[in-house]
Parts: structure tokens; C-alpha cells; sequence
């Protein structure tokens, strides 16, 4: 699933490419997950232009200029690729829309169909559930705002970690990534780490998702950016992902193991559960 750099690298991408354009036609699929109805979702984005693009934790929110907010979640494989017009669609592009004097169009392309696009008032977004309740953005936070979020309450550190409501951006690869280079165990009590402690793992989360970001994300399953091509972080990876190869501080062997649903990537030598 993307998470926050690959969604920064998309809302980049749609910065560079569509910025300040006007919707001239829309093109929807019934097999398309939005909000409101086609007939209102079509007439709201007609004749709009993109005034601003921003994140929110994984969420894409493009404002237009008619006042509303086109709110996207890629979930696991949403796209938005801006493509030749005389490039036929695919049958994953389940929104089209056209754009004023270009000959490129924008799509938004999901073969596994959990992202959705929604519009709302641009002063209502926020009241939105899913919007509503996300807890702070990891890169303009201190890390002492961080220490105390994870102080006040007692979960594993894996876990707490992808609680959107708690922090946002992060999912399972950055959050295995940054408990490797902290040296903490994926099952460790939240309440047991030092604020010492916590407040290097903010440090290497920032440093992890910055350098995601400048290298156009990870991609390990299907990421593309809006010119469709794959990021390049997947280089840098240490631990998601490099189950039963040596980790790179002690040359052990990478282990994954299921806390809940979700798979954790870790070396149980460096990151001693205690
Ligand atoms: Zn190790």
C-alpha cells in the first residue's frame, strides 16, 4: 500500500503536471468507487480547475475552484497516471477527466478497487471520517510530541505505529525500516521505551521518509508515480521484505513474523524483545 512518500510523490506529480488546468470532460466507469453520485460527481468537476494539491497522511486532497475538495485514498493500488489522450484506457481506469488545451489526460487507475475519489466542500473536509480523527503528520512534529503520543499509552511499537490515529504516513515497510535502525523490537510495550529511545526512532522516521520521498517512493508491489514510473527507494531497504537475508549490522538472518494481520520484518539479534 503506499503510504506517505509514495503519496507525496504522486501529489508532486500531479503539481508538475496538472496544476492551475480545467476539467473539460469526465469519463467515469461504473466499477468506479465515489462520492456523490455520477451525475453529481461529474458536475461538480466539469468546468473546475485544480487550485492546490496536498497531503494528509495518506490521503490526496485537491482543491478546485469552485470551493469543493476532490479527496482520494490510493489504498492499495490507485493510480493517477497523466497519459497521450490517444493512449487508449484500460479497463482499471475507472475515472478519466479530461483537461483544458492539453492533449494528455489524467486517470485514476486501481486494479484492486479499495481507493476511492470523493467530493466535499472544501470547508467540510476535515470533518470527514477517515480525516477527521488522523493523528499528527511524523515530519512537522518534535520529537518530543512523538515521545509522548507513544508514552501515554501502552501498545506493541509495531502496531501503534500504523494507528493512523495516533501518527499518519506510516505503514509496514517505513515502520519496519525505522524499528530496524532503532534497534527496537516490533512486539516492544510502547510505555517500556525510553523518550530517549523514542525520540531517535522519530529521528530515523523522518530520516527514512524524507529519503523515500527524494528517491519517488518504494516500489516493491505495483507503485508508479503520475508519469507511471516505478520509485527507487526499494534499494535502500534493510528489513521489509529481506526475510532470511543477513541484516546488514550483524549478518543474521532477517526474520518475519505475524503480529496480528500484518507481517513484521526485523533481526531478532539486534532487535531484542526484552
Ligand atoms: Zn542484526
Amino acid at each position: 500500500m503506499p503510504e506517505l512518500p509514495e503519496v507525496q510523490t504522486v501529489v508532486d506529480g500531479l503539481v508538475a503536471t496538472v496544476f492551475g488546468k480545467t476539467i473539460t470532460s469526465v469519463q467515469i466507469k461504473n466499477s468506479a468507487r465515489i462520492y456523490p453520485s455520477q451525475y453529481r460527481f461529474r458536475k461538480l468537476l466539469i468546468g473546475a480547475r485544480f487550485v492546490s494539491f496536498r497531503r494528509r497522511g495518506k490521503n490526496i486532497l485537491i482543491d478546485l475552484s469552485n470551493g469543493h475538495t476532490l479527496w482520494v485514498h490510493l489504498k492499495m493500488t490507485g493510480h493517477f497516471y497523466y497519459l497521450p489522450e490517444k493512449d487508449l484506457t484500460g479497463k482499471h481506469d475507472h475515472v478519466v477527466l479530461g483537461l483544458e488545451n492539453d492533449s494528455y489526460n489524467l486517470r485514476f487507475n486501481d486494479y484492486r478497487r479499495f481507493g476511492y475519489l470523493k467530493i466535499y466542500p472544501t470547508s467540510e473536509i476535515f470533518s470527514q471520517k477517515g480525516l477527521a480523527q488522523l493523528g499528527p503528520e511524523p515530519l512537522e512534529m518534535s520529537a518530543n510530541e512523538f515521545a509522548q503520543i507513544y508514552k501515554t499509552r501502552r501498545r506493541m511499537i509495531k502496531p501503534a505505529l500504523l494507528d493512523q490515529s495516533m501518527i499518519v504516513g506510516v505503514g509496514n515497510i517505513y515502520a519496519d525500516e525505522s524499528l530496524w535502525m532503532a534497534r527496537l523490537h516490533p512486539e516492544r510495550m510502547t510505555d517500556s521505551i525510553s523518550n530517549a529511545k523514542l525520540a531517535e526512532l522519530h529521528g530515523h522516521i523522518q530520516t527514512i521518509l524524507n529519503k523515500a520521498i527524494s528517491n519517488m517512493g518504494t516500489s516493491v508491489d505495483s507503485f508508479a508515480g503520475v508519469n507511471a514510473k516505478p520509485g527507487g527507494y526499494q534499494k535502500y531497504l534493510v528489513a521489509y521484505g529481506r526475510e532470511g537475508e543477513p541484516c546488514q549490522r550483524c549478518d543474521k538472518p532477517i526474520r518475519r513474523m505475524k503480529i496480528g494481520s500484518r507481517s513484521a520484518h526485523f533481526c531478532s539479534f539486534c532487535q531484542r524483545a526484552r
